[in-house]
């Protein structure tokens, strides 16, 4: 798909309301449109001590408004479990790095299995991909 202004502007209210709904509205969250690699849609980097995000999405790759969506709001909830990235990089320092290649494996299938789960609820919720439910 394309970006244009339309995209830009049902982005930026489409973040603003899922950093409410994930209690992260305090974090600055910026949207990026780049290259990744085959068959990743989008990424994450994330400042925790500066409660800043960088989402980065691949929208060559991407076919439609709905999985955009679907995209950022995944990778809006790996800003949740961002501290826990700080804690792993603080103890990484003191690791060989062939313990650090497997904590790493690790610690990615640990944060895509929690954000998988996080979908889930929010899906069974039926919180839909607008976050239409109340904001309170
Ligand atoms: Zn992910």
């Amino acid at each position: 798909m394309k970006e244009n202004e339309a995209i830009r502007a049902v982005t930026k209210t489409f973040i603003n309301r899922w950093k409410h709904l994930l209690s992260i509205k305090d974090w600055d969250v910026q949207l990026r449109y780049t290259t990744l690699d085959a068959d990743e849609l989008g990424c994450c980097g994330v400042e925790p001590h500066h409660k800043s995000a960088m989402i980065m999405v691949d929208i060559n790759q991407i076919k439609d408004k709905q999985e955009l969506l679907e995209v950022i709001r995944h990778e809006l909830m790996h800003i949740v479990h961002a501290h826990f990235n700080s804690y792993r990089q603080a103890v990484e320092k003191h690791l060989p790095p062939n313990v650090v290649t497997v904590s790493d494996e690790i610690f990615s299938i640990a944060a895509e299995d929690l954000v998988l789960k996080l979908e889930h609820l929010v899906n069974k919720l039926d919180i839909n991909i607008k976050g239409r439910h109340d904001e309170t």
